[in-house]
């Protein structure tokens, strides 16, 4: 008898946790589990901002995705180009693959709003080939500044859009990977600026405001200015067009980062299927409304906060609690019986690192600050690799240094 195709797309968060419970839930004759990654290996997306800064080696924020699988899993390495809904049909950049259920879990693509000259010379924080090329950008400013005659200041400024939890975490970094930049190429520290520019008129918008607080505080210690209520207009070829209300002002940087919002991917929204900014509003099984075959997860799905009427924010939390309830409900839908399980999100909290050693958060309804805060952020990044890999994977690859 033909066995149901099962194909999970990404192995990311939800994609890898979607798998790793698949492989135990399905047995080897109940269907083929496919999964498709454009890399051989997962990245912890929530570790980039470190990798990007360059206060974490990017081998550290990534692994094999062969270690975690197991040979119940037909691996393959490839880009998805598109996806053919009627035809139950994956296309990928080397060939097409049928599926009988489809898991889509491919990650956000940055929201650019149509700022003219984002795509051309702004930095983003997305995927380990872009955490290298912007940690690479940096250094080379630094190392390019004294050895020209006449000295560009502007080589040193440092642009970060948006003021949201990447943009936050990424200035914490920035604040102790300059001063050992500056010591490194023999720059004076009063010669780099690091500039946050924000749209709406406080940091971390919608986040406990004594945290904020404590946060910028924090950041403007280690020399980090801000532009609150202040947009970026346009990114130009050395810098960028930022306004407060009427006033419009060019900032020239050496280093534009855009960190202002994700949408989901873009495949999502070129299958035809109805989205919101790339995000599908899924039903309560994960599902896609008219096409109980497709699931949807991670930053590629929208679910509705109930409480207060709006979407839940796109987080790697949520994306591997649906991940193990899209495996339940994959389970399922291969057997033709049992009950497919409704999602709900348990929220847990968010904590927002300002470096190695600071942080602030709301964890289980407490506020956290500090070194407290630094040693929960250590332990939710460490449970992350539990959850998919294991005791061993927090072995090989979790963090140790709490202090
Ligand atoms: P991802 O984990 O991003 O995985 C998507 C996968 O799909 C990747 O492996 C990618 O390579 C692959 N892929 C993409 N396109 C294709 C294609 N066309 N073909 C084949 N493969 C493809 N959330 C938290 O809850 N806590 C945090 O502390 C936190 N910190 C963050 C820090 C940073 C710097 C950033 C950028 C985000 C952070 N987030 C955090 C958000 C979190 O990372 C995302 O919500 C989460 O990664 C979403 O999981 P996902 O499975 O949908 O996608
Ligand atoms: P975000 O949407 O949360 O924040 C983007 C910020 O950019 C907003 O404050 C917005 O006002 C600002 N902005 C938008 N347009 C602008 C413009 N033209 N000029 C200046 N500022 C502008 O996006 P994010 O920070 O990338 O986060 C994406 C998702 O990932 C969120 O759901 C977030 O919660 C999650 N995340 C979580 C953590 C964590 O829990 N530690 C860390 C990083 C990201």
């Amino acid at each position: 008898m033909r066995k149901p195709k099962v194909v999970v797309l990404g192995a990311g968060y939800g994609g890898l946790i979607t798998v790793t419970r698949l492989q135990k839930q399905i047995g080897a004759n109940e269907a083929e589990i496919t999964l498709v990654n454009k890399n051989d290996y997962h990245y912890e997306t929530t570790w980039l901002h470190e990798a990007s800064a360059g206060t974490l080696h990017h081998d550290r924020a990534r692994y094999q995705i062969k270690n975690i699988i197991d040979s119940r899993v037909n691996f393959v390495k490839d880009t998805v180009v598109s996806i053919d809904k009627e035809a139950k049909k994956v296309v990928l950049k080397n060939g097409e693959i049928e599926y009988d259920y489809l898991v889509i879990s491919l990650g956000a693509h940055p929201e650019t709003f149509g700022i003219k000259g984002l795509k051309e010379y702004a930095f983003g924080i997305t995927s380990i080939d872009s955490a290298r090329q912007l940690r690479e950008h940096i250094e080379y400013q630094f190392a390019t500044y004294n050895t020209e005659e006449e000295k560009k200041d502007e080589r040193l400024t440092i642009v970060v859009g948006g003021a949201g939890f990447t943009g936050i975490e990424f200035l914490g970094e920035l604040g102790n990977r300059v001063p050992e930049l500056c010591k490194e190429y023999d720059v004076d520290f009063n010669k780099v600026r690091i500039i946050c520019v924000e749209a709406a008129p406080t940091a971390l918008p919608g986040f406990d405001p004594e945290l904020v607080d404590y946060a910028v505080n924090h950041l403007q210690k280690k020399g980090v200015e801000f532009k609150i209520g202040t947009a970026i207009k346009e990114c130009i070829e050395d810098g960028i067009i930022v306004a407060k209300g009427d006033d419009t002002e060019t900032i020239k940087a050496g280093t534009v980062v855009w960190a202002a919002g994700v949408r989901g991917n873009s495949v999502v929204e070129e299958a035809g299927f109805e989205n919101m900014r790339g995000r599908v509003k899924v039903d309560e099984y994960l599902r896609v409304p008219g096409h109980d075959e497709v699931f949807i997860i991670g930053d590629c799905s929208l679910i509705i906060n109930e409480e207060i009427n709006r979407p839940y924010p796109p987080t790697a939390q949520i994306a591997m609690q649906q991940g193990e309830t899209c495996a339940k409900n994959v389970a399922v839908a291969v057997r033709g019986s049992g009950e497919m399980e409704k999602f709900s999100f348990d929220n847990k909290g968010s904590v927002a690192s300002l470096g190695e050693n600071d942080a602030v958060g709301v964890v289980f309804g407490k506020k956290i600050v500090g070194t407290k805060a630094s040693f929960m952020k250590k332990v939710i990044d460490n449970r992350a690799l539990y959850m998919v890999g294991g005791p061993s994977l927090v072995l090989k690859k979790g963090k140790f240094k709490f202090l």
